[in-house]
């Protein structure tokens, strides 16, 4: 019988934990020096000052012993539709930046991209043209129109814009993004943002349904941004600029709450939560939601170091909604960023480098769960009507 999963307490005990010690050790200031600056005795080693203390926390980069299997995936398994891209982060300008990301796709075997123009009008319709040649391999989607939120025809101009975006080609809108400052471009005096729940909308997710045009939105932020930049930031430095706390914005519940009420309003449109809607660090929660809402599905796009760091729960996760959540990236163009999502999704390679501090895990997904999250989910829920 295996016998200890469960540590007894004098291994604690001379691993130098007491419990009363170990839940909040990490609030308790600087760790390893009791106070006045003596030395202290941390798991049982006597932590001494040395070189490595004036180290900078960006720079340090531990170069790891661990020898373990390394599964390269030059191609994934399955030809895979990326539902999360955009063409400003992918530096598409020229039809050769096009050519070249497609010379790209057909390398890593992405038969598709969705684009997120964060076009409407006349810079939407050039972005068709742009991408015309290579019509079958792309899926361009539109921006919302947010010129004029508090004109009394808002609304209708909203919508019509949209549909006429839908006669260009388009064939979603997004990604809609707020973190707190509105849907809106301009800033706003807090009050008098658009936000996710507000009425405004309504006609525009109504139209969305009708033109059977999913809608992919951004909701908060992961939520470390609304922590402290301090010793427990749980991010590393190179995301701080992405802090919220202290800033002129709602909560992270209460954007979440926001999302929740369109969700709730609108159950005929489909709504597909980018980022795992920002909760992939706890997948019991964005379960609920789930759960909830039958309207709501999911992208995995620039949250490999979300599922990476508990590949168990969150192939389960994959799993149990295996018809509602879809590959994407967010993350550029890159061959190697394409072969890094293959190798964690497909493999059970362990202690992968991440964007985070820390590492990652493969998940090795069954086929099945692959193909959907892959291909087949999009083919079915997004809209691929020709025009
Ligand atoms: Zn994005």
């Amino acid at each position: 019988m295996y016998r200890s999963a469960i540590i007894p307490m004098t291994a604690l005990l001379l691993l130098g934990v007491s419990c009363s010690q170990a839940p909040d050790a990490a609030s308790k200031g600087e760790p390893g020096k009791a106070k006045g600056g003596a030395e202290e005795l941390k798991y049982g080693i006597r932590v001494q000052s040395g070189p490595m203390d004036s180290i900078l926390l960006k720079d340090y980069k531990p170069a790891s012993s661990l020898v373990v299997p390394e599964t390269m995936v030059p191609k994934a398994k399955y030809p895979v539709i990326d539902i999360h891209s955009h063409t400003f982060m992918n530096g598409i300008k020229t039809s050769e930046d096009v050519a070249a990301w497609v010379r790209t796709m057909d390398e890593v075997g992405i038969e598709k991209s969705i684009v997120f123009t964060g076009a409407t009008g006349a810079d939407f319709d050039k972005q068709v043209e742009l991408f015309k040649p290579y019509a079958s391999r792309f899926q361009l989607w539109c921006d919302l129109d947010t010129t004029n939120i508090d004109a009394p025809d808002y609304p209708q101009r909203a919508a019509a814009e949209l549909e006429r975006c839908y006669r260009m080609g388009a064939r979603g809108i997004g990604e809609l993004s707020d973190k707190g400052s509105g849907l809106q471009s301009e800033k706003r005096p807090r009050g008098q943002r658009l936000h996710y729940d507000d009425p405004r909308l309504d006609l525009l997710w109504k139209k969305c349904a009708e033109l059977k045009i999913p809608v992919n939105f951004h909701v908060a932020d992961h939520p470390s941004c609304w922590q402290p930049l301090g010793p427990n930031q749980e991010r590393t430095p190179d995301f701080q600029h992405f802090n919220l706390l202290d800033k002129d914005v709602p909560s992270y519940e209460e954007l979440i709450a926001m999302s929740d009420r369109m969700l709730e309003r609108n159950p005929k449109t489909t709504f597909i939560a980018c980022h795992l809607r920002n909760q992939g660090n706890n997948l019991g929660e964005l379960s609920k939601a789930m759960e909830r809402y039958p309207n709501l599905f999911l992208d995995i796009s620039a949250r490999d170091y979300e599922i990476g760091r508990q590949p168990r729960a969150a192939a389960k996760f994959l799993t149990r909604y295996r018809n509602r959540v879809m590959f994407g990236t967010d993350m550029g163009r890159d061959k190697e960023m394409y072969q890094g999502w293959w190798r964690l999704l497909e493999t059970a390679d362990e202690y992968l480098p991440g964007r985070v501090w820390w590492r990652l895990y493969g998940l090795e997904l069954t086929p099945q769960v692959l193909e959907s999250l892959y291909r087949s989910n999009a083919l079915k829920i997004l809209n691929w009507e020709k025009l």
